[in-house]
């Protein structure tokens, strides 16, 4: 028998090795295996067995790691299809399939030595420098990972066992797993009766044999509590679950939720959680417990998409349209896509839920390949709040200079202090002005290493780029040599200014902002929300990181101060961004007893995305929007794969994108010939049911539909000190593009300096 292995290097081919009859038994597809290449000893993964190989003299394969298969052989045909469909190797992509804590050699429950005070009689000794250096960390900590102090102490075990030999702290071998929810108490929680609307939802869910539904339901309309009883049913089929959320730390509620339902009773599991904050250490056991079968749910950011769960019945992708879920480095998936797709695989139903679903995800229920469910109205009956479109070119006009209040805005509110009610204020941009630019000469001062300017940050009296992170004094006079003007002056408005020009306009009021110059740790958030919910702020002002999924009754006001921002970038997502935006900070405001108003500042008060969004009319925002997108066969119409070409010198990359493109239109126009060994794409034959494997070798004709656009400089021409140039593909059989261009890309040579990143269907364009 051989074993067909990935290596953990970025070769792009599977090598061959013979397995040696003792390890018959344990080598499987997906078993982590350690084996010679050359000189050196390399971790891979059997990605397929066989009985004979096309090589002669295979090399044995030299251990088999850890006791049960790391990867399933369905999360295998994932990672396969990720690699082919998103166009990178296929060892990257089975790579991000398993989480770094899992994957290394050494991981497992044991291993972990715990390093403990121990209780002092007697005087302290007097300590060697470096042992008192670990000893102070220890003491603090009262208990610390071996190797977590090693590092932090930047000491060695050595130091650390002679600080035991002096009975000042024990050593031990912990084999308790961790838990990054072990504090917390859990109070078990019972189904809810479920209203008409959630009913019906509910039952089509538990009726399906698989398939994705989109889940449309305004925030507080039940979305989360289908969730809940649509796992009950799989758990009750003796089936799995994946839940999905954008960003799970910043919403340990939902957790506690998930685990209230099932910490008893007949379907009792252990839920388990993974996201970026939790330790190597905890997210190797999160993993575990899964793979053995004893965590049934799954809650988790982007990559909880590969879990190992098994059999899996149930995929829940919560706000669906966020952009969280695309991964910005390679593999660059989309979770929600790979969600659909791995259900399509194991057939297991898919729900997408969401306030403001995607285009492509609406689009998609038009087409009849996903199912819309619909949740028009909130399980409480409360009513959406009142939005008023503020027109700031008339407040322009009346005042002197750019306004940041209107009149209107100001009045509410006062109100809502005299009322002893809360405001909820939004900007999302940082910083107090947002450029320096000399009136006389017209010099903007721009980032030396990226394309844009400067903002300028108050506290600390400096000009900082928000790309690369470079900052510079702010200077006192023009910086350009022939001008040397004293009156250059500040442009444009960030959230530390709006906070500044409040304390002004209402010197009482208790005011806090929310953006990530403050809130450096995840606690800041905690205790800022905290303070919020239990009245100690009056204004919260904020950038995107509080427009999402807060909830607080007496927030009756919500103010944003500038709705077009996001409108003028170029990006044909532009306006659905702003759209789902608006609605999402609008319905921030009358979650209590008291309707919510919300003022939305505009300088184009009638474009179509805040109109919609005033009305609440999400299907007609998304019929005007797909219309716009028909037009210019954008997504949803077709799928986009974004070249982007960077290096230092922009003749260079200019060059090199243009040979590319004429390369492109050389072999992407011509008959294609290769076969796939994935299910061609996501939603080009979704229908068909079974993720077919397209069965020969044969000549297609070319993609007729392609679209080649650029190479032309990209909107953020310059960052970090690389050109950067674009080439953007459409088509609507993405799969098939990609296969063409990961053949095409074997041969492409490029300068040595200039290096290239494909991004199929991508969430960012700048
Ligand atoms: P969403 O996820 O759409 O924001 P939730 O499921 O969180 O909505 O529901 C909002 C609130 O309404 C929660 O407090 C929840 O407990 C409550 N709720 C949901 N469904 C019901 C129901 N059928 N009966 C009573 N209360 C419900
Ligand atoms: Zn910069």
């Amino acid at each position: 028998m051989i074993a067909r292995v990935s290596l953990e290097i970025a070769l792009r081919k599977e090598f061959d090795y013979s397995i040696p009859a003792a390890l018959t038994a344990q080598v499987d597809v997906g078993s982590r295996v350690q084996v010679p290449f050359g000189a050196r000893k390399i971790l891979g993964v059997v990605t397929a067995i066989a009985e004979e190989s096309g090589h002669a003299n295979l090399k044995p394969i030299l251990k088999v790691i850890g006791a049960q298969t790391l990867v399933t052989p369905k999360v295998l045909q994932l990672a396969r299809w990720i690699g082919e469909y998103y166009c990178c190797a296929p060892e990257t992509a089975l790579k991000s399939v398993l989480p770094e804590a899992v994957r290394k050699e050494d991981a497992s429950w044991r291993e972990r030595l715990l390093v403990r005070v121990l209780l002092l009689s007697g005087e302290f000794p007097k300590l060697p420098k470096r042992q008192q250096d670990v000893w102070n960390i220890v003491e603090e900590r009262r208990e610390i990972l071996l190797s977590e102090l090693v590092a932090l102490a930047a000491t060695t075990t050595a130091t650390v066992r002679k600080l035991e030999d002096r009975g000042l702290v024990s050593i031990t071998i912990e084999i308790s797993e961790r838990d990054p929810y072990a504090n917390e108490t859990i109070l078990a929680s019972q189904p809810l009766i479920v209203n008409p609307a959630q009913a019906v939802a509910l039952e089509k869910i538990k009726s399906a044999k698989g398939g994705t539904f989109l889940l449309h339901g305004v925030t507080g309309s039940g979305k989360t509590e289908i969730y809940l009883q649509a796992i009950a049913h799989a758990l009750e089929q003796g089936k799995g679950a994946i839940v999905l959320v954008p960003e799970i730390a910043l919403t340990p509620q939902t957790v506690e939720r998930f685990k209230a339902r099932f910490s008893s009773g007949k379907l009792q599991t252990l839920v388990a959680v993974l996201h970026s904050h939790l330790s190597a250490g905890e997210r190797h056991d999160e993993w575990h417990k899964i793979r053995q079968g004893r965590a049934r749910i799954v809650i988790g950011a982007r990559s909880a998409i590969f879990a190992p769960v098994e059999p899996l019945g149930l995929i829940i992708v919560d706000e669906e349209h966020e952009s969280t879920y695309k991964q910005e480095e390679t593999p660059r998936y989309h979770a929600r896509d790979v969600a659909v797709m791995r259900g399509q695989m194991e057939g297991a139903v898919v729900v997408l839920g969401s306030a403001t679903p995607s285009l492509e995800s609406f689009y998609n229920c038009k087409q009849g390949k996903f199912t819309l469910l619909d949740l028009p109205e909130r399980v409480d009956n409360q009513k959406m709040p009142h939005v008023r479109v503020v027109d700031m070119r008339q407040t322009a006009r009346d005042g002197k200079g750019p306004p940041i209040f209107s009149p209107q805005l100001k009045e509410a509110i006062t109100q809502r202090l005299e009322r002893k009610e809360q405001t909820i204020l939004f900007l999302n941009r940082r910083g107090y002005s947002t450029s320096l630019q000399c009136p006389k000469c017209g010099y903007v001062c721009e980032c030396p290493n990226c394309s844009i300017t400067l903002t300028y940050h108050r506290p600390e009296q400096k000009l900082s780029c928000h790309i690369c992170g470079h900052s510079e004094r702010v200077p006192n006079v023009c910086p350009n040599e022939k001008c040397r003007n004293p009156a250059i002056r500040f442009a444009g408005t960030g959230t530390q200014k709006v906070e500044d020009i409040l304390g002004k306009l209402f010197p009482h009021a208790r005011v806090k902002r929310m953006d990530a110059d403050v809130m450096k740790r995840k606690e800041d958030y905690r205790n800022v929300l905290g303070e919020f919910r239990n009245g100690k702020i009056d204004i919260l002002i904020g950038t995107q990181m509080i427009a999402k999924g807060l909830h607080f009754p007496n927030v009756t006001l919500v103010g944003i101060i500038y709705a077009d921002m996001a409108l003028h970038q170029p990006d044909f997502r532009a306006g659905e961004r702003t759209f789902q935006l608006l609605t999402q900070v609008a319905g921030r405001a009358g979650r209590g007893d008291v309707e919510g108003e919300v003022f939305v500042q505009a300088f184009t008060p009638f474009h179509p995305a805040i109109q919609f969004a005033r009305r609440h009319d999400f299907v007609g925002f998304y019929e005007q929007e797909l219309e716009f997108r028909g037009q210019l066969k954008y997504p949803p119409f077709s799928r986009v794969a974004l070249l982007t070409l960077k290096g230092r010198s922009e003749e260079k990359v200019k060059f090199s994108a243009d040979h590319l493109k004429r390369e492109l239109e050389k072999k992407l126009k011509q008959p294609f010939t290769g076969g796939a060994s994935v299910p061609a794409s996501l939603f080009e034959n979704m229908s068909a049911g079974s993720p077919g494997v397209s069965p020969h070798q044969k000549t297609k004709p070319p993609l007729r539909d392609l679209i080649i656009a650029g190479p032309s400089p990209a909107p953020l021409l310059r960052a970090e000190n690389y050109y950067r140039y674009q080439i953007m593909l459409r088509t609507r059989a993405m799969s098939r593009l990609s296969q063409s261009l990961a053949k095409m890309l074997e041969t492409l040579t490029l300068p040595d300096d200039v290096t290239m990143a494909v991004d199929v269907d991508p969430v960012n364009l700048s």
